[in-house]
């Protein structure tokens, strides 16, 4: 066991010292597979995927009739009002719904070698010119961060799935009721999403504390 121990820890070295400035991953053959951050820090607000859905004081948005507090399916990142907001990959907006509490809803539908993915953004505007439809490049600025007062912030999630109506829930319960799916359901992690898919180079932008 101590000699396999020694080989790996040995063989590790040899590759920083035969490569030390290597990208960290082969470049995606596929353009549809790269994805970035859609804001250029990636700073958590108050929630992250699965915590619970409240707000930063901890009030609880909404919870199923057993009373549990429904998980929230994104993340929410620090960001500041008209902040533009790029798309994470090259896809075609597929929806635009507006919610008084909410704000602007945008679901954008990319085309992976693994399949449909959505990418989700609350809290934000369309610019003109944008609208269900339209096709956006990665890094494209689609959006505006709306003004939500000391609530302003980006959500973004990720839905690894093609569309349907839960692609828009911000949150999940954690299990089954109101009709609604058990937390995740087709949601995963958006921020290590993005991590998994980021182009090799240059190095990832953005920040994550
Ligand atoms: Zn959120």
């Amino acid at each position: 066991m101590i000699r396999g121990v020694v080989a790996v820890v040995f063989g590790a070295l040899q590759v920083l010292v035969a490569a030390p400035v290597a990208p960290s991953a082969p470049a995606p053959s596929n353009p549809g597979d790269v994805f970035e951050f859609p804001l250029p820090t990636w700073t958590p607000h108050c929630l992250g995927f699965g915590s619970k859905w409240t707000y930063c004081n901890g009030t609880a948005l909404r919870a199923c009739a057993s009373g549990e507090v429904w998980l929230h399916t994104g993340a929410d990142v620090i960001a500041t009002v008209g902040q533009p907001v790029a798309a994470a990959g090259d896809g075609v907006i597929v929806g635009y719904l507006i919610d008084q509490t909410f704000r602007g809803g945008v679901l954008i539908r990319h085309q992976t070698s693994s399949g449909a993915v959505i990418t989700q953004y609350w809290h934000v505007w369309l610019k003109s010119g944008y609208g269900t439809g339209s096709r956006v490049k990665r890094g494209e600025v689609f959006a505006d961060v709306a003004d939500m007062g000391t609530l302003t912030h980006l959500h973004f999630a990720v839905f690894n799935a093609d569309y349907e109506p839960h692609a828009w829930n911000g949150a999940l319960p954690p299990s089954a009721c109101s009709g609604f799916p058990a937390f995740p359901y087709k949601f995963i992690d958006a921020t290590a999403f993005i991590e998994a898919h980021l182009p090799v180079a240059p190095l990832p932008r953005g920040t994550r504390i």
